[in-house]
């Protein structure tokens, strides 16, 4: 298994000794001598819990701590600050600027291999609730909560730097009969299949594909025309037409097939994330109404 990292911030040679002694064991260590090099490096690389020096020259504990937590890339690490100070008043600092606790010299290694290894605990713990509440059960891909928040941000992205934005989205024909002719149970296997084979397309790392509904998919394009969202919605019907899922009591098809809805936002035309959820739905209704099995793209 990987070991954790650790991240000692200190101007005393002698401190860094003692903490690496300690810790060096159980964690991966990285040291860093001043704030600015602790951010630095917190730039590059990975870290799950930071170990900070109060007393610094240049940029004490207490400012490095604040700029941890402003930046969303850092602000999740859990930070002990460590001190001689034994002091009230420097705790309540410490615990206002971010820390979740304290460690004071001189050091009991029982006791900074404890806070340690219960911090990163938390911390992962923490991590993986986030990751669970973002994520569809059934299928795994992201669930309607990602969506909407993804949704928005790329939204307010789309319009400051005035640039296209196009949505997907896909509804399973016929699947209150799939689920009534071969039960609720192959009915998940079925929405399991379709994730998958959709999520396995090729996209960028801002596509987000979603489960918006109970059979009803999302695919937020940033930086995608009308013509491109379109491209890739056919490789989409191609590819669940692929898996060749028996749907015998379809009226379009003996096996599964999709209708796709296709609404964009174009270079900084004044919509909202609610108009634009609107017009896909009512292209997805339109490909429903014309028979299925078909793509729908919504004129602006
Ligand atoms: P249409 O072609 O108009 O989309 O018809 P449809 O039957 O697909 O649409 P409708 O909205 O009438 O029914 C959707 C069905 O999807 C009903 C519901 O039981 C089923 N469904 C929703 N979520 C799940 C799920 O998580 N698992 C299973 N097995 N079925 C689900
Ligand atoms: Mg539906
Ligand atoms: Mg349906």
């Amino acid at each position: 298994m990987n070991k954790n990292t650790v991240l000692i911030v200190d101007d005393t040679a002698a401190n860094i000794r003692v903490l690496a002694g300690i810790l060096s064991e159980e964690y991966e260590i990285l040291i860093a001598t001043s704030g600015k090099d602790a951010l630095h490096l917190l730039e590059v690389e990975k870290v799950d819990l930071i170990l900070l020096d109060i007393m610094m020259p240049e940029m004490d504990g207490y400012k490095v701590c604040k700029a941890l937590k402003e930046n969303p890339q850092t602000s999740k690490i859990p930070v002990i600050f460590v001190t001689a100070l034994n002091s009230a008043d420097a705790e309540i600092k410490g615990l206002h600027v971010g820390a979740v606790d304290f460690i004071t010299k001189p050091f009991n290694n029982v006791v900074v291999q404890a806070r340690v290894r219960t911090h990163i605990k938390l911390y992962e713990q923490s991590l993986l609730l986030e990751e669970l509440a973002r994520k569809d059960a059934l299928t795994g891909i992201a669930n309607r909560r990602e969506y909407d928040e993804r949704l928005a941000m790329e939204y307010n992205r789309a319009k400051r730097s005035r640039s296209e934005l196009s949505l997907i989205m896909m509804d399973i024909d016929f699947f209150k009969k799939y689920n009534d002719t071969y039960g609720h149970g192959m009915g998940d296997e079925c929405l399991r299949k379709v994730a998958k084979a959709i999520n396995s397309l090729p996209k960028r790392v801002t596509d987000l594909f979603a489960r918006y509904g109970g059979e009803e998919f999302m695919l937020i394009l940033p930086e995608t025309s009308q013509q491109q969202a379109y491209k890739i919605a056919q490789g989409i019907q191609k590819v669940v037409r692929i898996l060749a899922i028996e749907h015998k009591a379809s009226d379009v098809k003996s096996y599964i097939t999709l209708s796709i809805g296709i609404a964009s936002l174009y270079l900084g035309e004044d919509q909202t994330p609610l108009r634009l959820a609107k017009a896909v739905d009512d292209a997805l209704y339109k490909a429903k109404e014309n028979g299925r099995d078909q793509i729908f793209l919504e004129e602006i």
